[in-house]
């Protein structure tokens, strides 16, 4: 059994590997290799704005490994600014990445799942794809567009045994939010009902529910993980 995750080199795709790692063999799609690989990871550099690097990607795990049974879509990059002063590039590089990239990766691994007759796609939403945020026109909006992916990816392969499901996490602890001020950071604190940001290991934790059996009659659903954000205004 293997596990392809994007972006799985730091951050949250890289405690979802460490946490996949138990039950499947992980395959790593990122642009820097990991620190720390886990056991027979089979890391490959690939910016998945590339179909060809996707492509490539896949038909040497394919060659290594024979099977693709999982993918979780992490891959995600954050350009912030008001929209009014949000240049052309800033607008295209998220949605490339965040958006496309996934839709990207999917078609290509579905063809192999279909063959399979088995899969789970697992896509890193965010709760800013449900409830927008200033600033963030171009995230939210890859954001979102990946909630509307998952769904209709949901409905296209239900009939040969894949599910296809959203994590929308709330502020975690990584790379992308340390880049907030501390003032900021106290600010969104004080709205989270409880009252602090997570841990990379809280969203490993789901992903690994949705890739497991016991999630096998989950399809289309978009789980949020914010500690009560979405529900606090
Ligand atoms: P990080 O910035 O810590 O890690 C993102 C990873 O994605 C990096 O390893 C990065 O590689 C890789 N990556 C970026 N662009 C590409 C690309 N074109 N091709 C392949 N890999 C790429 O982010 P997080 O771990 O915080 O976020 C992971 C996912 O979770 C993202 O989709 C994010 O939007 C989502 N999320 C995060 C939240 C948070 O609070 N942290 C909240 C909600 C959602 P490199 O090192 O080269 O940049």
């Amino acid at each position: 059994m293997l596990a392809l995750i994007t972006g799985g080199s730091r951050g949250i795709g890289r405690a979802i590997a460490e946490r996949l790692s138990s039950n499947y063999r992980i395959a790593n799609f990122d642009i820097e290799p990991p620190k720390e690989p886990v056991k027979d990871e089979i890391f490959l550099k690939c910016d998945i704005t590339s179909s060809l690097e996707i492509k490539e990607g896949i038909e040497k795990i394919i060659k290594e490994a024979e099977t693709i049974d999982v993918l979780v879509n992490n891959a995600g990059i954050t350009r912030d600014g008001l929209s009014i002063r949000m240049s052309d590039d800033d607008w295209d590089r998220v949605l490339d990445i965040n958006l496309k990239g996934a839709f990207l990766c999917s078609r290509e691994v579905s063809k192999i799942m279909i063959k399979q007759r088995r899969g789970k796609i697992i896509n890193i939403s965010s709760i800013i794809g449900i409830m927008g945020n200033i600033g963030q026109a171009n995230y939210a909006a890859s954001k979102g567009g990946l909630i509307a992916l998952t769904k209709s990816l949901a409905k296209e392969l239900a009939g040969r045994n894949i599910t296809v499901n959203a994590i929308a996490p709330g502020f975690i602890d990584t790379e992308m939010t340390q880049k907030l001020s501390d003032e900021m950071r106290n600010k969104i604190i004080e709205r989270i009902p409880l009252k602090r940001f997570g841990k990379p290991e809280d969203i490993a934790g789901i992903v690994a529910f949705l890739a497991s059996d016991d999630a096998s009659y989950i399809t289309g659903e978009v789980i949020a993980i914010d500690a009560g954000l979405s529900i606090s205004l």
